[in-house]
């Protein structure tokens, strides 16, 4: 009789899983007792301390916690902005710890989008010209990118406001610029630091709809720091709690 399946711990902060399991190459995320520590003086800080968790395709996942309890690090972690102390950190396969340098670069540039509270926009360009830039350390080709930069903002309904600098936008506006440079390279995992951080409640509302709409849409896996439960509630299907550095609670959407 063929046994049936054994439940795969989701999170967790021991690492349980073996490496032979059948999830590995499936997952979108998988980190296994990732740590992420700072000297501090004698001793360390633990910003992330041993986290074993898998996100799945097309998931949209919030990590929750009280700041300093290790979200962005963790986020960093994942958007290969940072390596880990000890542990791995797989994205679709592929160990961000072992890579080298130049990989990570690659990687940066072409599987991940990122999204900030600050928009990190540059002033003196037009949105346009803002959107193409990361395809242009992408040597995307010239064609290519207008192409691509105005399919990104009519994506995040800025089709109308191509031309236009940052400054002539309102905030909520240049948060979705900052989605559309993200979407640019069409990522297959978009991760967002507390993305409605500096947005009135209901302009923040507007940019996770957009979000969720674009996860469903593109298939798109979205990894979400915010300290806003619910925020979180509302559009996440998962929300995962760290404190200290690990993991401390996971609540499923019904
Ligand atoms: P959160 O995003 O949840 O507010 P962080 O991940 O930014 O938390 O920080 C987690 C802990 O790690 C905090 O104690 C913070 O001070 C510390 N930390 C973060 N980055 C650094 C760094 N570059 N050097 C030293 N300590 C850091
Ligand atoms: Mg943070």
């Amino acid at each position: 009789m063929p046994r049936a399946p054994e439940p795969v711990p989701v999170a967790s902060n021991e690492n349980t899983m073996s490496s032979t399991q059948v999830h590995h190459s499936t997952a979108a995320v998988r980190t296994e007792n990732v740590t992420r520590h700072y000297p501090m003086g004698e001793g360390l800080i633990r910003a992330v301390d041993g986290v074993s968790l898998t996100i799945e395709p097309g998931e949209f996942v919030a990590l929750l916690g009280q700041s300093g309890s290790g979200k962005s690090t963790l986020l960093n972690l994942l958007a290969g902005l940072d390596r880990p102390t000890s542990g791995s950190v797989v994205v679709h396969g592929r160990d961000l710890a072992k890579m080298s340098a130049e990989d990570l670069a690659r990687y940066r540039r072409n599987d991940v989008g990122m999204v900030f509270q600050a928009f990190h926009l540059i002033s003196s360009m037009t949105i346009t010209e803002n959107v193409e830039l990361p395809m242009r350390f992408a040597e995307v080709d010239r064609a290519e990118r207008a192409q691509r930069s105005r399919e990104s903002l009519e994506r995040v309904g800025l089709g109308k406001r191509l031309e236009h600098r940052p400054s002539q936008l309102s905030g909520g506006e240049q948060q979705r610029v900052s989605l559309a440079r993200a979407l640019a390279n069409r990522p297959r995992l978009l991760l967002a630091d507390e993305p409605t951080g500096n947005l009135d409640s209901r302009t923040g509302e507007g940019i996770l709809n957009l979000i969720r709409d674009l996860s469903l849409s593109l298939g798109m896996t979205v990894v979400m720091v915010t300290h806003e439960r619910a925020l979180a509630e509302r559009f996440a299907q998962r929300s995962i709690f760290l404190a200290d550095g690990r993991l401390a609670s996971e609540e499923v959407r019904a």
